[in-house]
């Protein structure tokens, strides 16, 4: 048993930031299924974006017109008062990265350089070069480092404690010894990041399962907005290594099989910088109606970067221009880079509210795996970072002020339960059963790219489902073949399985639901958006029977109105 006043579950830059947060008044542990800089924040390119104004061309930016962008962003299903939250506090959580030492890339008068993005107003980006999230990470981490945060670096949490209407803490796996370990804690916080595996073609690294999200689900913390999952237009074909917006931001164009800047028909305005659900749509549109490039690794559209010269490629993007060498043999300085749509974020996770408070005492969440919601329907690029610190900033307030309050002290007996459960499901899992967790995932998330994807059909989504009831059934029968505890990556995967399977599910049953297109969320049997019936979020609950019960919450609303999103 270990004990703390607060455990965080995660390494990513929101629990890194909680922990930073809480670390000087209290005991905090903080728990990681991989090194903490090893966590996919790691991998964020494009920028973190904050009204600076410092760009020449951005003077009149504000919090306002961030807040403005980001309602409008989110087809208006976002809530604004905690979108507002999250626009007020940009520009002082960038100074304080800053002040902790990120190096930003600077303009020439040495202020933190921004650069377009979609769905913006104004160039509001920050970033440093295309290594935005390397940057930010290293610097969280070697603070909270400094600060003697108490890091358990490869344990895996398999569950989370919660009885009698609070939490205990969790049940954590430590992956070199195979010991299992109750952790006890006045405080849980989970920032266990997205769920982008549960598709087949994904920009997410391969441990962004979900499995915090479906855990605390099945632990009977309601999930919200499942059914948003974000598409990102420019994926490289074969790897779907993410090409960032940045390279549009700087002026990349994208091009079909006849040559043609063809967002020019579809939103003239905005062109390539068009928010990135309205700018997979179109790819997709391309690529289905025969205007797209064939290749064995994948339908595509071609990026261009080619116009904006070597330095520039060099100075800005060095680190595409080398995925792109490395992993498809393509030089962006001289060729277009072949890039198709995938999945990139979810917007759905586990319900907080602005606190990142859960319903359950003592459980909190934030960054990706939870939705407060600020990105409501679709998320603007450059606005996720940002979440992450701010609300692991004010969940590390949020945590303090309620542990200040006096919180009830956490109980052993139901952790010990919890351990003999996992135990057992342990056992299960590495007897005699047939089913390889891997190809069961690998099945189940080609039908969620598949059937569950950019643009989405009653039907589609009715057998997607029967598929994910089947694998449910299957599930059963997972075994496997080594029982060893030490490092055994296919008994880590087969736990999280049993989440993504949840996970997957609540998905399809919000998008079945859902009978409109809003945002990501597109239905081509209901295309239009339906503000009458669904200005609203949906919430899933694991009802009695194990079965998922969906309901609805409230929007806030508090200064936008909805209006036709138009760009
Ligand atoms: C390729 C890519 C590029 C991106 N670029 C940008 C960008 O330029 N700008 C932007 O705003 N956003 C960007 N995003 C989105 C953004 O990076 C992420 O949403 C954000 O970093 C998520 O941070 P997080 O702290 O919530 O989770 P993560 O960074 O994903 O961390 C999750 C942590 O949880 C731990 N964990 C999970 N499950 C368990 C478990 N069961 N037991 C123990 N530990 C567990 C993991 O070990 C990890 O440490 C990008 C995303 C991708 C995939």
């Amino acid at each position: 048993m270990i004990e703390h006043d607060i455990l965080i579950v995660g390494g990513g830059l929101t629990g890194l930031r909680a922990a930073v947060g809480l670390c000087d008044r209290f005991n905090v542990g903080l728990i990681s299924k991989v090194y903490p800089v090893r966590s996919h924040s790691i991998a964020a390119q494009g920028g973190i974006n904050a009204p600076l104004a410092n760009n020449p061309d951005s003077r009149d930016d504000s919090w306002e017109k961030h807040t403005f962008d980001t309602v409008k962003g989110s087809d208006y299903l976002a809530d604004q008062d905690a979108a507002e939250i999250m626009c007020r506090e940009a520009a002082p959580i960038v100074y304080e990265m800053e002040h902790w030492g990120c190096p930003f890339s600077r303009l020439p008068d040495g202020t933190i350089a921004q650069r377009p993005f979609g769905g913006a107003g104004y160039p509001r980006t920050c970033y440093s070069a295309d290594i935005t999230g390397h940057v930010l990470l290293n610097t969280l981490y070697e603070r909270a480092v400094a600060k003697g945060v108490k890091i358990y670096p490869e344990w895996f949490v398999a569950a989370l404690c919660i009885e009698d209407g609070r939490c205990h803490g969790v049940v954590a796996m430590d992956t070199h010894s195979g010991e299992l370990v109750p952790a006890r804690a006045k405080a849980t916080f989970f920032g266990t990041g997205g769920y982008g595996r549960v598709y087949q073609h994904s920009t997410n690294a391969l441990i962004n399962t979900g499995s915090g999200i479906g855990m605390a689900y099945k632990a009977g913390v309601p999930l919200k907005d499942m059914e948003f999952v974000q598409f990102h237009p420019t994926s490289l074909i074969g790897t779907n290594i993410l090409m960032t917006e940045g390279c549009r931001g700087e002026g990349a164009y994208l091009l079909n099989n006849q040559g043609e800047r063809f967002m020019q028909r579809y939103v003239p305005t905005a062109m390539e910088l068009a928010p990135r659900d309205i700018v997979s749509r179109c790819i997709q549109t391309e690529m289905n109606e025969g205007r797209g490039f064939d290749h064995p690794l994948g339908k595509h559209v071609h990026l261009d970067l080619r116009h904006l010269g070597e330095q520039k490629i060099q100075e800005r993007l060095p680190g595409i221009r080398k995925i792109c060498i490395d992993f498809i043999g393509i030089d962006p300085v001289f060729e277009p880079i072949p890039v198709m749509p995938g999945q990139h974020y979810s917007m759905g996770g586990i319900d907080v509210n602005g606190r990142c408070a859960s319903e359950v005492r003592g459980f909190y969440a934030g960054g990706e795996c939870s939705c407060v919601s600020v990105h409501g329907a679709n998320r603007l690029g450059g606005n996720s970072l940002l979440e992450t610190i701010v609300f692991g900033k004010i969940a590390a307030r949020a945590i303090l002020e309620d542990l200040e309050g006096g919180a009830p002290e956490p109980e052993t007996k139901p952790l010990l339960r919890l351990k003999d459960e996992v135990e057992a499901k342990i056992q299960r899992l590495t007897g005699p059963g047939r089913e390889k967790p891997y190809l069961l995932q690998a099945e189940l998330s080609a039908v969620m790219s598949g059937k569950v994807g950019i643009f989405r059909t009653r039907e589609a989504m009715e057998q997607a489902l029967q598929t994910l009831l089947e694998a449910k059934e299957r599930y059963r029968n997972v075994g496997v073949p080594s029982p060893a505890r030490y490092m055994n990556y296919e008994l880590t995967n087969a736990l999280e399985l049993e989440y993504m399977l949840e996970v997957v599910h609540t998905t399809i049953l919000g998008a079945l639901l859902r009978e409109e297109s809003r945002g990501a969320h597109f239905r081509l049997d209901f295309p239009d958006r339906n503000d009458r019936d669904w200005l609203k979020h949906t919430i899933a609950r694991m009802g009695a029977d194990g079965q998922p019960v969906i309901s609805s919450k409230e929007v806030v609303i508090t200064r936008y109105e909805p209006k036709e999103r138009k760009y």
